[in-house]
């Protein structure tokens, strides 16, 4: 299954981060973290995990994630000699060694969480970082966070529901941090632990992105419809419902993509759906992701090409001193300015709706 993440914006963006790498520019596209708050089995870690398209995060009924997951996407634009997949896993805790099983990767993340927080229901703000590199990524890093839980359990603190919201709150307060606050439809939504908590961190609502995850398991006759459509709690970024893999498909081994050609059957028979496909789906989450990236890169472009300009310049006087032909790098770093101009009016047009298509630049 191809990552849902960026899906459009992948080939320009990573583009432009090949041009920087092969300059040895110390100028870097930096995308926004993305991060999940929200209680306990709420669906936070199925969300990311169908997001990245892949399966390897720990779900389950039970409290799964213990410990913040940092997982960084790493574009490989191409398979390195000797090694014959081009998706694998490294672990911050084992350098070196790639994960090629996914499955292995979830086995290796439970074990490394039993190790740091214990085997019964411990929680631990130390994190595990998880590289992934896949030619289908974009550079971007994603957190999946412990859940709001209020009753301790198993060897949990008596203060556990605290100590989770300040964990939780560390990773959303940062201003470029993009938060998914993942609210199951078959709880009252008003009462939303992850509504809640994005608030505090982003009271104006220029980074919050509302998940609403089970619309499949809600109390027959009711629907969520005023929830995505913003009549309950406004959200300015606005709403996305999903349908995610139940615990039975988990343990049936449900593919990620059998259960997204599911979730697009389920929008498309509920009648209260009607009409709100821009609301709906977990396709439509990676584009709103998107749409975020790209208005990010945006902004940041113009001050790319300054420091470029800038460093240009510095450049050009070194190798005036010397009595060097200028030609090369200045010639690189001048047609690096062209493309990038180019991109800016690119991205311009495409936020403003003007340009659709991305690709045919
Ligand atoms: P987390 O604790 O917030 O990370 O939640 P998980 O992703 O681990 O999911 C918790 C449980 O809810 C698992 O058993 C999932 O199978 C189930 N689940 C998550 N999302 C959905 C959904 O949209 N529909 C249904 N029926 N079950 C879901
Ligand atoms: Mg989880």
């Amino acid at each position: 299954a191809a990552a849902a993440v960026g899906s459009s914006v992948i080939p320009i963006v990573n583009k432009l981060q090949d041009i920087f790498s092969q300059l040895g520019s110390s100028s870097t596209i930096d995308l926004p973290q993305v991060a999940v708050v929200g209680s306990q089995s709420s669906g936070k870690s199925s969300v990311l995990e169908a997001l990245v398209g892949r399966d390897f995060l720990p779900r389950g009924s039970d409290i799964c994630t213990r410990r913040p997951l940092v997982l960084q996407l790493v574009h490989q634009p191409q398979r390195p000699a000797g090694v014959d997949a081009d998706e694998w896993g490294e672990f911050l805790h084992h350098p070196g060694r790639r994960y090629y099983d996914f499955r292995e990767i979830r086995r290796e993340i439970q074990a490394e969480t039993d190790r740091e927080a214990g085997g019964n229901k411990g929680v631990s703000d130390r994190q595990i970082r998880l590289k992934i590199h896949s030619p289908n990524v974009l550079n971007i890093t994603l957190v999946d966070l412990p859940g709001i839980t209020k009753v301790p359990v198993g060897d949990q603190p008596t203060d556990i529901e605290a100590r989770i919201r300040t964990m939780i709150l560390s990773y959303i307060k940062h201003k470029t941090c993009i938060i998914l606050a993942v609210s199951p439809a078959n709880a009252d939504l008003a009462n939303s632990d992850a509504l809640q908590m994005a608030r505090q961190a982003d009271p104006d609502g220029s980074r919050t992105i509302g998940v609403i995850t089970k619309l499949d398991i809600m109390d027959r006759g009711t629907d969520a419809r005023n929830f995505l459509l913003g009549n309950v709690i406004p959200l300015r970024l606005g709403y996305v419902g999903v349908v995610n893999r139940c615990q039975q498909d988990i343990n049936a081994d449900l593919s990620i993509k059998d259960a997204l050609s599911r979730e697009e059957k389920f929008f498309r028979s509920q009648p209260a759906y009607n009409g709100l496909a821009q609301y709906c789906g977990i396709p439509q989450l990676a584009k709103k992701l998107n749409q975020i990236l790209v208005q990010h890169i945006k902004t940041i472009l113009p001050g790319l090409k300054s420091r470029i300009s800038s460093q240009l310049t510095a450049v050009a006087k070194e190798h005036a001193f010397y009595g060097d032909p200028v030609e090369s790098k200045a010639g690189q770093g001048a047609k690096l300015l062209n493309i990038l101009a180019k991109y800016c009016d690119a991205f311009s047009s495409m936020v403003e709706g003007k340009n659709e298509d991305i690709s045919t630049i």
